[in-house]
């Protein structure tokens, strides 16, 4: 509420009309009438005590009233209760005398009980002597309008100025370049103790150097002509502890305290920042990566087409056939070699599939392999078959089939290697032809080995008997020269007869009916015996008999004569082997769970070379001697047979000049 007294104009109005009314100008009545009725401002005339002696219509329609009702209620029924004491009082020193007008913005209370606002202007009339008598006349000027105005205005000034204060967005505002307001939010970012440690401060203060001409010239756009928003930027400030913060500003024009200043409002943009930073970090890390990788897959491509390249070309000069097929048989891919084994052009080859190059008698074997690969049961497969060439002969190819899966693990083609083994499947065949007939041969020969001594035997037995006889001189008497040819005949007849028997054991041999009849026999016992059987012999030849065997007896399982068989040769090799002078020595001995016996001379030997056919049947080393000696290279051959029908081995070893040890093994019971 205001109250300007020292305004003279309406008392001066006041005093005038005070004057023609005291005065009674007769033809001026009529005037003042017309001006106090039409007024538009309101009038009222009160006596002393307050009570309203007459009102204008102005001042009626301002409190809702007319002019009537007004008359005879006192200024009191019609001020709003706050103003009263202080209207009350200035009426008091006004109809006092004290002063002689007041003015006062105040508050009526209409008929209606709404508020009007009103200016106030009261004047003591006087009486000619100039006491204060008669009544006070009171002008008023209705503002409710304004004033209402006004009350809006403050309300929504505080409004702004609580919504700002809690606004969590720093706020400034500076008005001549000093900070003259900042809300508690920029108290905090600036880090200042409290708002009097920015109030005052010019404002740049708080601007970073790099960003000092930026602030400047937005704060000349600002405070230009009009209202002015500028947007966000980013700018650097210096906070009240010195430290730099970035921030993020929008400023505006504003009027402030009726003049014009600068709004701004910031943000801490510290967090964004880094946030910002790390994004652009990891976006920098994430774009080297991507080259990274991208190099790499460049490189890798690269090394792929050369691989591609270098794959193809070994495909193509491939001297083996390549062929890449579909799981299902048809050929999607193969190589010049294949196609010149084969003769056939792509065309054909697509049309022909697998099975129209393969012969049908092999097909159902490729095919069954093939399930088996696809079901996983092989990693791969060979087989040889036989592929049909264009000009209708038959290849024999080796085919070496394996899966090449995708990238699922799905078989996708088959891989098949093709070797041209034509030549050797020929020769293969024909040597299968030649062993045939070899062994037919064979078998023939051994039929008539077997017959021709089944056939000798007859006369050979007869030519013994009768030599026998002759011997005995059954016949008469001989005379020595008679006796020594019978001698010579008996000789031949016994070389003969250990020849033919050689020769039908080797015939049974070859038939498989050497037949064994095992007998529980002492072992040592019988060595002791053929050793000493062979002595004589061994005498006349002018060799020495070493014999080393085992006290005791040793008993196994033993077909007797045909092992009998087995040390008379031996024992006769090295008779015939070993030049006079020599040691022919017999040992046997007992070890893990066998017997080893060793005939050893000190005889010619044997050259490394013919040691290893030694056992074959009619394998006789070319010397001299064996010619000399006789044999039909069968012995070791049949005492091969013996041994290892008794569960044994045999072998030998020596040393040309120096001698030969033939051993052999025989297992010995629990
Ligand atoms: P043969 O009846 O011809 O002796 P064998 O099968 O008994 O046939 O022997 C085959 C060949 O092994 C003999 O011809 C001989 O060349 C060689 N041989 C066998 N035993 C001896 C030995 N003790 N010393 C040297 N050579 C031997």
């Amino acid at each position: 509420m205001s109250e300007r007294e020292e305004d003279r104009q309406p008392a001066a109005l006041g005093q005038q009309l005070s004057a023609e009314l005291s005065t009674g100008l007769g033809d001026r009545e009529d005037l003042f009438r017309v001006l106090f009725d039409l007024s538009p401002i309101g009038i009222a005339l009160l006596d002393l005590e307050g009570r309203i002696l007459k009102a204008n219509q102005s001042f009626a329609e301002m409190l809702a009233y007319s002019p009537d009702e007004l008359v005879g209620k006192s200024f009191r029924e019609v001020t709003h209760e706050e103003d009263l004491a202080r209207n009350q009082a200035l009426f008091q020193e006004l109809s006092s005398g004290k002063r002689g007008c007041f003015r006062l913005e105040k508050r009526y209370t209409r008929k209606d009980g709404t508020i009007a606002w009103g200016t106030l202007t009261a004047s003591l009339v006087r009486s000619t002597s100039g006491e204060p008598r008669l009544a006070v006349i009171n002008m008023v000027e209705d503002i409710t309008e304004r004033r209402e105005a006004e009350i809006a205005l403050e309300e929504s000034r505080a409004d702004y100025q609580r919504l700002i204060e809690m606004s969590p967005d720093p706020i400034a505002v500076h008005q001549g370049g000093e900070v003259v307001y900042v809300n508690p939010a920029a108290v905090r970012t600036l880090r200042a103790p409290g708002p009097e440690a920015i109030v005052g401060k010019p404002v740049l203060d708080f601007v970073h150097p790099d960003f000092r001409e930026v602030a400047q010239s937005r704060v000349k756009q600002v405070l230009g002509d009009g209202e002015t928003i500028l947007p966000l930027i980013e700018e650097k400030f210096i906070r009240a502890d010195g430290t730099a913060v970035d921030v993020e500003v929008a400023s505006g024009s504003l009027t402030y305290q009726g003049r014009p200043a600068a709004q701004v409002i910031f943000r801490d943009i510290t967090e964004r920042k880094r946030a910002e930073e790390a994004i652009a970090e990891q976006s920098r890390a994430l774009q080297e990566r991507n080259e990274a990788i991208e190099a790499e897959i460049a490189r890798r491509t690269d090394e792929l087409r050369r691989s591609e390249s270098k794959f193809r070309a070994v495909f193509e000069s491939a001297a083996v056939g390549i062929v890449l097929a579909a799981t299902t048989g048809e050929i999607t891919e193969f190589n010049h070699a294949i196609s010149q084994m084969l003769g056939y052009d792509e065309e054909e080859f697509e049309r022909l599939g697998v099975k129209g190059v393969t012969h049908p008698d092999d097909f159902p074997e490729d095919m069954a392999q093939m399930r088996r690969l696809l079901a996983g049961e092989q990693e791969s497969y060979s087989l040889e078959k036989r592929y049909r060439r264009k000009d209708g002969s038959w290849m024999w190819g080796r085919l070496t089939v394996s899966l090449i899966r995708d990238e699922a693990g799905e078989p996708e083609l088959a891989l098949g290697v093709v070797v041209d083994v034509t030549e050797r499947k020929e020769r293969e065949e024909a040597l299968e032809e030649q062993m045939a007939r070899m062994t037919e041969i064979d078998r023939l020969k051994t039929d008539f080995v077997s017959t021709v001594s089944h056939e000798l035997r007859t006369p050979l037995t007869s030519i013994m008997g009768y030599t026998e006889f002759l011997e005995d001189q059954v016949a008469g008497e001989l005379t020595d020269e008679q006796r020594a040819f019978v001698d010579q005949i008996r000789e031949g007849g016994v070389r003969l007869r250990r020849l033919v028997d050689d020769l039908l054991d080797f015939a049974r041999l070859e038939a498989g009916t050497l037949k064994l009849q095992k007998q529980p026999t002492d072992l040592v016992a019988r060595l002791r015996e053929t050793a000493h059987s062979l002595e004589p012999q061994i005498r006349a030849s002018g060799l020495t008999l070493a014999l080393a065997l085992p006290e005791a007896p040793l008993v196994l399982p033993l077909d007797g004569h045909r092992f009998d068989q087995v040390m008379l040769n031996l024992l006769g090799n090295a008779i015939k082997f070993t030049p006079a002078g020599g040691t022919i020595s017999v040992t046997a001995c007992r070890s893990d769970g066998q017997v080893r016996v060793e005939v050893a001379d000190t005889g010619i030997g044997i050259a490394e070379a013919n040691m290893e056919r030694l056992f074959e049947r009619f394998y006789q080393v070319e010397t001299g001697l064996t010619r000399e000696r006789g044999g039909a290279g069968l012995g070791l051959a049949i005492s091969k047979a013996i041994v290892e029908a008794h569960g044994g081995a045999i072998g030998a070893e020596s040393t040309p000049g120096r001698g030969s040890t033939f051993w052999f093994t025989l297992p010995v019971g629990p």
